[in-house]
């Protein structure tokens, strides 16, 4: 194809339809879908951000604070937006940087009739607040795409090494995890309600971007999520930045994870955190009680990689303590791990493409 004929045919590229809007060639434009109102009153909308490139090319989503509490998506979405120009893109991206809109005003997971957002897939028209967001998620932003990320973090008071979670034994998943480049990728199963379960029914790929914790944005895992969306839509050819550095190689697999629950309720001193290998029987903390009297040894039952951690010393006997990770070749993951992390970090500071406006002020 000669240049002209391929500026006829992107000229030519049809506009980007949803919710009776229309969005032109290589130009972006803001939607807010009426959800309900508040208990005020006051009008509740799902606001999205469409980037229609000037080329053909695939269609995804990016969405962040479907917990309205895990507000590190929110974040990376900002960055993202900043690096896009969709004069200069092939594709179209749906941008969602608060899904829960209620829990992300309340600082809660939940919506006020406390159901899990992320439970309520496929949704309802007359649902359940819950369902009917759930339902109009699916049916204008799922619907429309091949392939969604979600982004995710621990809950209030834990912390997730920044790990790709995606469905078991998908090839192209396993690709598009491995373009992401983030430090971890587990492969689990799809909980049912889910949004990765009903993207899958209805044949759109999803990735899920576990990092970082509730109701905070730390540095390293909003880097690892800017690097990774604009990494996917590279491998996808969606842009062609030059300046964004390849996919660290090797990062850690998993299939299977355990957690470590505290033994009794006290304060819990852990001495290995996320991002370090453990190999079964390794001590990796105490919990004793408020004098340091009656302390238990907490040891690893596993071989394998901590991927995510509790902040908050005070625990009640059973509270979930250490997510350890199940993976192969133990030997050489930390250091892998720490290449990744450092690398991500390395490559932001050095590459002028990956620097937020605000961090260059
Ligand atoms: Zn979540």
């Amino acid at each position: 194809m000669t240049d002209k004929q391929s500026k006829q045919s992107s000229d030519s590229r049809q506009p980007f339809e949803i919710a009776g809007h229309q969005v032109m060639s290589g130009s972006s434009a803001d939607i807010a879908l009426p959800i309900s109102k508040f208990s005020s009153g006051t009008p509740v909308t799902l606001d999205l951000r469409i980037l229609h490139g000037r080329q053909d090319g695939p269609v995804i989503f990016v969405s962040g604070a479907v917990h309205g509490d895990e507000i590190i998506g929110t974040e990376i979405i900002r960055r993202v937006l900043s690096k896009l120009k969709p004069a200069k893109m092939a594709g179209t991206v749906i941008f969602a940087p608060v899904v829960n809109v209620f829990g992300f005003i309340s600082h809660d997971r939940y919506l006020p009739d406390r159901r899990d957002l992320n439970r309520s897939f496929p949704g309802r028209a007359k649902g359940s607040l819950a369902s009917q967001m759930a339902y109009i998620f699916r049916t204008e932003v799922i619907a429309r795409c091949e392939l969604g990320i979600d982004i995710h973090s621990a809950a209030q008071h834990r912390y997730n090494l920044p790990q790709i979670r995606i469905a078991p034994d998908v090839p192209h998943l396993q690709e598009l995890a491995l373009a992401f480049g983030a430090p971890a990728i587990i492969e689990s199963p799809l909980r049912p309600g889910s949004m990765r379960a009903i993207a899958k029914e209805k044949g759109v790929n999803m990735l899920l971007l576990e990092a970082g914790e509730g109701l905070r944005v730390d540095e390293m895992s909003v880097r690892v999520g800017v690097s990774g969306v604009l990494r996917v839509m590279r491998h996808l050819r969606m842009i062609t930045n030059k300046q964004l550095g390849h996919a660290p190689a090797n990062p850690a697999r998993s299939s299977r994870s355990t957690w470590v629950r505290a033994p009794r309720g006290g304060i819990f001193r852990p001495s290995k955190i996320s991002g370090t290998k453990v190999h079964t029987g390794d001590k990796v903390a105490i919990v004793s009680d408020a004098m340091g009297d009656d302390p238990h040894t907490i040891t690893a039952p596993i071989d394998g990689i901590i991927i995510g951690h509790r902040q908050l010393p005070i625990v009640n006997q059973g509270d979930a303590l250490l997510h350890i990770a199940e993976v192969r070749s133990i030997d050489t993951v930390e250091e892998r791990i720490g290449t990744i992390t450092g690398s991500i970090l390395d490559d932001v500071m050095l590459d002028d493409v990956m620097l937020d406006e605000d961090e260059v002020l």
